[in-house]
């Protein structure tokens, strides 16, 4: 991959982040101030479920800014858009559509039939 291509996806992975530390300043937000609102019950079970909804939220945003610093980290030393199964250069339009990914379309396709399968059993 050029330098020039490598550094539209730094960018890209760059901008990626920054949206995910709004939303995630947001959820903080979210969360203050919430005690002591609600005197009834239901609404404190509701509050319950919020919050433990927000801590799933958290967990995904985590998790996404992992994968967009590994990518970073991939465009850094240069494995960035090989696929980390068979080797060969990941197509542009999906590394377009999902700059996090480290499969081709072949690999990733044969990755999900394996789980369809283990979800059957
Ligand atoms: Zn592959």
């Amino acid at each position: 991959m050029d330098q020039a291509r490598k550094e539209k996806f730094a960018a890209k992975l760059k901008a990626l982040l920054m949206d995910l530390e709004g939303e995630a300043a947001q959820t903080v937000d979210g969360m203050r101030g919430e005690t002591g609102m609600f005197p009834d019950p239901t609404d404190r079970a509701t509050l319950e479920t919020d919050r433990n909804l927000t801590l799933r939220i958290r967990d995904r945003e985590r998790k996404l800014r992992d994968k967009i610093n590994e990518s970073l980290a991939r465009v850094e030393d240069g494995t960035f858009g090989i696929c980390e199964v068979c080797g060969d250069e990941i197509g542009e339009t999906r590394l377009e559509a999902r700059p996090m990914t480290t499969l081709c379309i072949k690999c990733k396709e044969v990755q999900e039939k394996d789980e369809i399968k283990e979800k059957r059993g």
